[in-house]
């Protein structure tokens, strides 16, 4: 299993701007500045897919990017990767969060073929209050999440060994092995695209 080709496909704020098709989907969400664009470009290893930016808190849109991975037997699989917008952001006031909080959980609630989410937990950072109830908000509803601890190369492998622990225990709804990653070294990457197979295939 491994991801030949990704491209934008389209940008949503309202269910009825999500593109059609019978796609399975794999999201990712968490806080700004949390990594997410930077990862999503290392897992598609493509440069300038999502846009990584020095300002948190921009990308207000549903994004949506077709990948092409190449099976075992040399069939093809097409399946979304949706980017979800950043929450947590301190800057925007309530009356945002209230409006992100609704078409988030519109499109969670709504998408019939959503496979996994990847939640992102900066791992140098205990999870913060978003982060928890955001999780407990998937998990009450049932949605299958992978914990993805992102920045690993700013901490020691020790340290590494020790905040994957921590995330574990804070996330332990889900019961899901935090996976930890880098995208300036591509550490994770293997066992992300690997969760990845495993739902699709499954
Ligand atoms: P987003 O807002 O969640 O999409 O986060 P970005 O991908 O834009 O990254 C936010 C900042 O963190 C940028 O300055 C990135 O260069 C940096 N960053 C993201 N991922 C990593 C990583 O794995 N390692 C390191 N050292 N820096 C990272």
């Amino acid at each position: 299993f491994t991801i030949i080709q990704a491209k934008y496909l389209a940008s949503a704020v309202r269910p009825d701007q999500y593109p059609a098709g019978d796609w399975q989907e794999i999201s990712f969400i968490g806080r700004s500045n949390v990594g997410k664009s930077s990862l999503i470009n290392s897992l598609c290893r493509h440069h300038g897919l999502a846009r990584v930016s020095g300002t948190p808190g921009k990308t207000q849109t549903i994004n949506f990017y077709v990948l092409t991975a190449k099976l075992a037997d040399e069939k093809r699989l097409d399946f979304l990767l949706v980017d979800l917008p950043g929450y947590g952001y301190a800057r925007t006031g309530q009356a945002n969060r209230r409006q992100w909080s609704r078409f988030i959980e519109e499109y969670l609630l709504y998408s019939p073929r959503l496979r996994l989410i990847c939640q992102l937990i900066d791992i140098r950072h205990h999870p913060m209050d978003s982060d928890i109830m955001v999780h407990q908000w998937l998990t009450e509803n049932n949605l299958p999440v992978q914990i993805m601890a992102t920045k690993a190369d700013k901490l020691s492998r020790s340290q590494v060994k020790k905040q994957s622990t921590v995330i574990r225990d804070v996330f332990s709804q889900s019961n899901s092995n935090p996976i930890a990653y880098s995208s300036v070294q591509g550490t994770g990457r293997d066992e992300l695209v690997d969760a990845i197979r495993k739902v699709l295939l499954k």
